[in-house]
Order: C-alpha cells, then sequence, then structure tokens
C-alpha cells in the first residue's frame, strides 16, 4: 500500500470518496498523479455490509449533528437530519439505487429557455451538453450502465411491472426498467444484478456500482494513491499568496494532522463541501474561501421528490429485486402547459417495512397508517424526482453556536419550496396516482419528502467570478489550486437523479487538471 508523507507538498488532496472524490481519484492516479484522499467515514464492504434498514443507516448515514431551517417539510419532521447521505469509504455510492440518466440539453440551460422566475435564481451553466457528451459516454462506460455500451436492461419486477400497467394504460410511452449502473451481467470484474433486494443497504453481491469497489482500489493498484479512512477535514490552510497550501484533520485516533498539498479538491457532497470553505474563512478571506460572490452555501437545492404508493387486491411483493426497478420518463420535458418549469422522473421505490413506517406519515397514526402497514405485501411504490429552483436564500451556513467534537460550528440548511416545486409535486403526485389507479388499485396514497438524498448546488460554476464561485471545470475563480469535485458544483438541479453528471465532471476535471499541472498553471 502507497503512503505519501503529511509533508509531501506534491500530492493533490481529495476531501470525500463518494461519486465525485472516488472517481476523480482514480482518474488523476490513472494518470500518475499523486493522490491522497482524505475521508471521514470507516472501510465497509459487501461482507460487512448489513441488510437491515436502521442497522445498515447507523453504519453508513452521516449523523453528526445538523439544524435546518426554512418552510420544507423535512424541517419539522426531521428537524436535526436535513439530508440522508453517508459518511463511509465510497460515500452515498454506498447507499444509493444506482439510476444513472443524463442531464437534457434544456437543463443546462434554464435561465435562457425557462426565462426569468420570480424568486428563482436561475442561471446557465458555462458547459453544454454536447461539451459533456464524450464524458457521459465514459461515465457511463465506467459504471456498466444498462441500456448503453451495449448492456442489456435489467428484467424488471413487480413492482416495475405494476407501475409499467398502469403508465402505459395513460399513455406514457418511455416506460422501462431505467438506466441502472447495475450489473444486468457480469462486466468490470463484478458479477450480475442477483435480485435481492435492498440496494440502499450496500449491493451484497457488488453489482450495483460503488466508488468503494470500483474506483478507489483501482486508483490504489497504480501505486499513485492513499486512502486515509476516518480522517475528517476541519480546515484548508492557504498561504500569503492565497494558494491552498493542505489540509488539517482528525485522524482514526482523534489526533490533529497537517497534510501538505498542491491542489485541494472538495468532494464532501452539498453540505460539508461549503460548510468546509466557510470553516476555512481567514484574514485574507474573512467570509470563507472562495467566495468572493457571497455565492458559497447558496441555491441548494434537493430536487422536488415526494412518493406515491398504490394498494392492490393480489400481492405485489415491491421489496423483492432491485430498489429503483423502473422508470417512466414521459414529464421529465419543460412544457409550461402544465402549470409549471422543468420535468420531472416517476421511479420505483421500495422501501422495508421499518423505513416505510418512519416515512409514510411521520408523526402521524391511525386508522389509515395501520390499514397501509398491515398490507405491506400489497403495496406497490413509486418516487417521484424532478427540477427544483435554486434559491439565494436556499442555503448552507455556519450555526452561530452549536459546535462538533472537532469544535466546528455545524451546518443549518436552510430550504424553503419555490411556487414551481409545489405546483411540480402537486402535479406529479396526481400522475402518480393516476398510474396506480389505472393499473387497478383499491387506493393510492402520497407520502411526504424524505430528508434529501439528491443535495446540489451551494459552490455553483459560472461563467463570471461575480455570480459563481468555480468555472465549468469546479476551479474556483478565486483561488486556482482550490476545485469543487461534487455536485455542489451544479448550477441548476436537472430533473436526473445527479450522480452520472458527478461522474461525467470528475473525468473532465481530472483531464483538465492534469493538463493544468504538466503546463505547471496550478
Ligand atoms: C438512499 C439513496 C439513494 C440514492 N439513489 C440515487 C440514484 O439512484 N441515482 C443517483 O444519481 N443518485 C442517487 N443518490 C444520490 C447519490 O448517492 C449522490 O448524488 C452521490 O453519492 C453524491 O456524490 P458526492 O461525491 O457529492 O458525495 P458522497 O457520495 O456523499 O461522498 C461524500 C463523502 O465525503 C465525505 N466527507 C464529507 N465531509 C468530509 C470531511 N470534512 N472530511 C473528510 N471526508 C468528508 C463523506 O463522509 C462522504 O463519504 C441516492 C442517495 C441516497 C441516500
Ligand atoms: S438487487 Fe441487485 S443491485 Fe440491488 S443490492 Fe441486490 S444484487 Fe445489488
Amino acid at each position: 500500500m502507497t503512503t505519501f508523507p503529511t509533508t509531501d507538498d506534491s500530492v493533490v488532496v481529495i476531501i470525500g470518496s463518494g461519486a465525485g472524490g472516488g472517481t476523480l481519484a482514480n482518474e488523476l492516479a490513472q494518470k500518475g498523479i499523486k493522490v491522497v484522499v482524505l475521508e471521514a467515514g470507516a472501510m465497509q464492504s459487501p461482507a460487512s455490509f448489513i441488510n437491515d434498514e436502521w442497522k445498515s443507516f447507523s453504519q453508513l448515514a452521516w449523523l453528526d449533528n445538523r439544524t435546518t431551517s426554512g418552510s420544507w417539510r423535512v424541517a419539522k419532521d426531521f428537524p436535526n437530519l436535513p439530508a440522508w447521505i453517508c459518511k463511509t469509504v465510497g460515500g452515498t455510492t454506498t447507499h444509493w439505487a444506482g439510476a444513472s440518466l443524463r442531464f437534457q440539453e434544456h437543463e443546462f440551460k434554464t435561465r435562457t429557455h425557462y426565462g426569468e422566475i420570480a424568486g428563482a435564481n436561475l442561471m446557465d451553466w458555462p458547459v453544454t451538453l454536447k461539451e459533456l457528451e464524450p464524458y457521459y459516454a465514459r461515465a457511463e462506460d465506467k459504471m456498466g450502465v444498462t441500456r448503453t455500451n451495449g448492456i442489456p436492461g435489467l428484467p424488471g419486477n413487480n413492482n416495475f411491472k405494476v407501475m409499467a400497467a398502469g403508465a402505459k394504460k395513460l399513455g406514457y410511452k418511455e416506460v422501462h426498467t431505467g438506466n441502472m449502473a447495475i450489473n444486468s451481467q457480469p462486466r468490470d470484474d463484478r458479477g450480475r444484478c442477483m435480485q435481492i433486494g435492498f440496494c440502499f443497504q450496500g449491493c451484497k453481491s457488488g453489482a450495483k456500482w460503488s466508488t468503494l469497489y470500483t474506483e478507489l482500489p483501482k486508483a490504489e493498484k497504480t501505486g499513485n494513491m492513499e486512502l486515509r479512512p476516518e480522517s475528517h477535514v476541519t480546515r484548508i490552510e492557504h498561504n500569503a499568496a492565497g494558494k491552498v497550501t493542505g489540509v488539517v484533520y482528525f485522524d482514526k485516533d482523534g489526533k490533529e494532522q497537517r497534510q501538505k498539498a498542491r491542489l485541494v479538491c472538495v468532494a464532501g457532497n452539498s453540505i460539508e463541501t461549503p460548510r468546509l470553505l466557510l470553516l476555512s474563512a481567514s484574514n485574507m478571506f474573512p467570509d470563507g474561501l472562495a467566495n468572493s460572490s457571497g455565492q458559497v452555501g447558496r441555491n441548494y437545492m434537493r430536487h422536488m421528490t415526494g412518493s406515491v404508493y398504490g394498494m392492490f387486491k393480489n400481492p405485489v411483493h415491491m421489496y423483492k429485486g432491485t430498489t429503483m426497478a423502473g422508470i417512466v420518463r414521459d414529464e421529465a420535458r419543460h412544457d409550461t402547459k402544465r402549470g409549471f418549469a422543468g420535468g420531472y422522473e416517476m421511479e420505483t421505490l421500495a422501501l422495508g417495512i421499518p423505513f416505510m413506517a418512519a416515512f409514510l406519515n411521520p408523526g402521524g397514526w391511525g386508522k389509515d397508517f395501520a390499514s397501509y402497514m398491515d398490507n405491506y405485501t400489497h403495496l406497490a411504490g413509486m418516487w417521484l424526482v424532478g427540477e427544483d429552483m435554486p434559491r439565494e436564500n436556499n442555503r448552507v451556513t455556519l450555526h452561530a453556536s452549536l459546535k462538533d467534537k472537532w469544535g466546528s460550528a455545524i451546518p443549518n440548511v436552510h430550504f424553503d419550496d419555490h411556487a414551481n416545486d409545489i405546483a411540480m409535486r402537486e402535479h406529479a403526485f396526481r400522475q402518480g396516482e393516476r398510474v396506480y389507479q389505472a393499473a387497478g388499485a383499491i387506493k393510492a396514497f402520497r407520502t411526504p419528502p424524505y430528508p434529501s438524498t439528491h443535495n446540489m448546488g451551494t459552490c455553483r460554476m459560472g461563467a463570471s467570478a461575480k455570480d459563481s464561485v468555480c468555472n465549468a471545470y469546479g476551479q474556483t475563480h478565486d483561488i486556482a489550486n482550490l476545485f469543487i469535485s461534487d455536485g455542489s458544483q451544479f448550477t441548476t438541479g436537472g430533473a436526473e437523479n445527479p450522480t452520472l453528471t458527478i461522474v461525467t465532471l470528475a473525468i473532465r476535471q481530472a483531464e483538465y487538471i492534469a493538463q493544468q499541472m504538466t503546463s505547471r498553471a496550478i
């Protein structure tokens, strides 16, 4: 195993080993660049994953204290859990479902296509779909996404068959088992999906792509990457010239360490990334690093979400097979005749009994609740996920008084739904119910949004240093050797699940970093 001294100031330090950080680490290591990955979470493996919802949650989720504010329902239901994301080697790619969709062309140009929407901070991305296409193709190949690269789709379980039957009756056309980063046949030294179910608890067979057992071991094999689990970064340091020089972190024994760096890439997911930039404020950068625009922490997006379940006379057993077993894409278009801008996807989703009880109607009880739980085996479920509006005041800030165990201010996540999000959710709920009614449901019901699984924005990319944090390569406008390498870069959120785009941007960023390092621009 390669190790680098903490005094080695020629390494690239990457903070976080999830979709963004893990991919970037491998891409750089393959190019011969020395990388140190600092990951706050512990090492797990398919063997140590636990197929039990709450135990797995305790094993993988980020449970450090956070607070919430704003009118979103999550602030009421889960005041200290704004987001459902991970602290573990591999980050949230251990937990995720695997849906891997490209953004659509118009979603990179929302200001142009949607116009000005009051209360929304819309902006065009500084990069187009055309420019990203070759990188999307590489990401799909790397992740083994079904229905790309000649990889067949997954078979589809009962939960999918019920949704597909209803959707087709309603006239929906784009209905299939999805573009999933799950092996439908053996590939990349990993076996095919065994349809065991409970993909959110970590894939026991390794069929689902996760940086834990793909990117990170491949990077390690080059001899150019050192991964340090249980290493929590609390500060990024800089010199008098305003260049970053390294990071301060606490190692697995709770000892403070200082790792020098030529370059620092932050990939802590969209709450921890801006938090770290804000925590690193100094005399030279009193508002936090890379924050001359004042945009660090702002434009936090989480996607418009909600779920619909249908109750059927006959059993469905939605929990058998892949968690996200299929998709309806017809509503993902931008079509303001429906009363809102942007679009949404309908994706099957199955929760186990413990999570169903927790998320069905938090704080609720009574006859309906008991009847849904009694009929758990007869339920089919879908998740609705659509583009939400970026807003300046939907933001991550540092808490004025509460600190974590390292003495750092904890983050507060403020979120108010935009009227566009509310109109879209209402439409999506109605269409979801109609799908199940068309499939013969006895009744269909809605459940409110869970803590955010898709966290985006907060360090958005843009053409100008005036209104954005980083450029089209994730390089911060203010500090040339500081990069944003996760979904925090997103200018707007699109309707699609974000991870394929995070991986795509990481592949492209690695190419740019390598060029910049070779030309000694950074
Ligand atoms: C249940 C669930 C299902 C999902 N399903 C899908 C899906 O089907 N499709 C899809 O596209 N997306 C899905 N997602 C979202 C997806 O997992 C995330 O978009 C993606 O993992 C984000 O990548 P990231 O690199 O930004 O962050 P992460 O993958 O979360 O990685 C961030 C890492 O940084 C580490 N870290 C943070 N702060 C520090 C620090 N200060 N020091 C050291 N380390 C730090 C964390 O511990 C973590 O390991 C799902 C998420 C969940 C929770
Ligand atoms: S259903 Fe397939 S992808 Fe999901 S956990 Fe099981 S083997 Fe892995």
